[in-house]
């Protein structure tokens, strides 16, 4: 993105691409807290099956739906061409949303229990103290 030119400008220059960039860092940011806190309660013994759903639904949405699709973007043609790492990620990526469960099937599970709110979740771990695994 720094050396192809597009209109006489590195693609990197363009306020979109900066856009996407940091869209992109902070969905990934999102995506990561939500999975940390998810792993968080399993340390504690107090995760769910739908609190995993969920995480596995909005990583894997996240990952591939958002974030990669729109980096693959950001590289044109060249992004579609399989030597690339960015298409080989684009493939690999596609199918987290199909294997360990599919998309359809984690929103099922995710239903099964309400989200606790998340002050009260954050307790709860506050007062278990710090996991024996680590
Ligand atoms: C590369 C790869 C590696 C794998 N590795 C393993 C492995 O190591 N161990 C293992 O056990 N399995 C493995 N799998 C299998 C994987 O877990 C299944 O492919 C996955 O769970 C989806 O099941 P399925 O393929 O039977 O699709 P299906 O269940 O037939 O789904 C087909 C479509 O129907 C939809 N659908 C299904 N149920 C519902 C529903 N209730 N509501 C709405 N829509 C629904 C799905 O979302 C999907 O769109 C692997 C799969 C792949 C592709």
């Amino acid at each position: 993105m720094c050396e192809r030119k597009v209109f006489g400008k590195p693609v990197a220059s363009f306020q979109n691409t900066k856009f996407v960039l940091a869209e992109c860092s902070t969905e990934a940011q999102g995506a990561r807290v939500f999975v940390d806190h998810a792993l968080e309660l399993l340390d504690q013994g107090e995760s769910t099956v739908a609190d995993a759903a969920r995480a596995k639904l909005l990583s894997t949405e996240f990952a591939g739906g958002w974030v990669i699709d729109k980096c693959l973007q950001l590289h044109g043609g060249y992004g579609y061409i399989t030597e690339y790492p960015i298409a080989r990620l684009y493939a690999d990526t596609r199918v987290t949303r199909i294997y360990g469960g599919t998309s359809e099937v984690m929103r099922r599970l995710s239903r099964k229990t309400r989200p606790r709110p998340v002050i009260q979740q954050r307790r709860l771990i506050a007062t278990k103290g710090p996991s024996k695994r680590a």
